[in-house]
């Protein structure tokens, strides 16, 4: 199975959506398997956000990241950081498709909703860069057998 970052952001924090959108992946069918709140520095946003230092929006990108905690969450699944990454939608929210997540909370560029991990490369070094192995809860799934075929793992 693989794992992913997502981030909820502080603007979905602020707005009282946090527990729709968490719910929103548990419905799907994905695995809760580490979450807790941080309040994000800009130390730490310019690693996470690195690929995007030379743009002119990155300051105003990092004040809203800033501007309360953000919930970070690992969700485990088949194929999750395909699923995850669909699931958020296009990072513009106004050319986000109805259904996504960002195509149906937000009308903004950067005030999108939520983060997810573009690769399963990269789900990996941003898991790092937030969790460590102790944040992660082993737990059985008994639905398992609801969810997936026997291939699916
Ligand atoms: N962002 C922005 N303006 C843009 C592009 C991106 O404010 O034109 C912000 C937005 O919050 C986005 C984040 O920068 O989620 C990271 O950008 P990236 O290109 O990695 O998009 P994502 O992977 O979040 O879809
Ligand atoms: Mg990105």
């Amino acid at each position: 199975m693989e794992r992913t970052l997502v981030i909820i952001k502080p603007g979905t924090l602020q707005r009282g959506l946090a527990g729709e959108i968490i719910s929103r992946f548990e419905k799907r069918g994905l695995k809760l398997v580490a979450m807790k709140m941080k309040q994000l520095d800009q130390k730490i946003l310019d690693v996470h956000y690195a690929h995007l230092k030379e743009k002119p929006f990155f300051p105003w990108l990092c004040d809203g990241m800033m501007a309360a905690p953000v919930i970070l969450c690992c969700w485990e699944g088949f194929e999750a950081v395909k699923v995850v990454r669909e699931m958020a939608g296009a990072t513009n929210a106004r050319k986000a498709v109805p259904g996504t997540i960002r195509g149906d909370y937000s009308m903004s560029a950067q005030e999108n909703i939520v983060h997810t991990s573009d690769s399963l490369e990269n789900a990996a070094i941003e898991l790092d860069r937030f969790f460590t192995p102790e944040d992660y809860c082993d737990y059985p799934s008994p639905l398992n057998s609801y969810l997936y075929a026997p291939d699916e793992k």
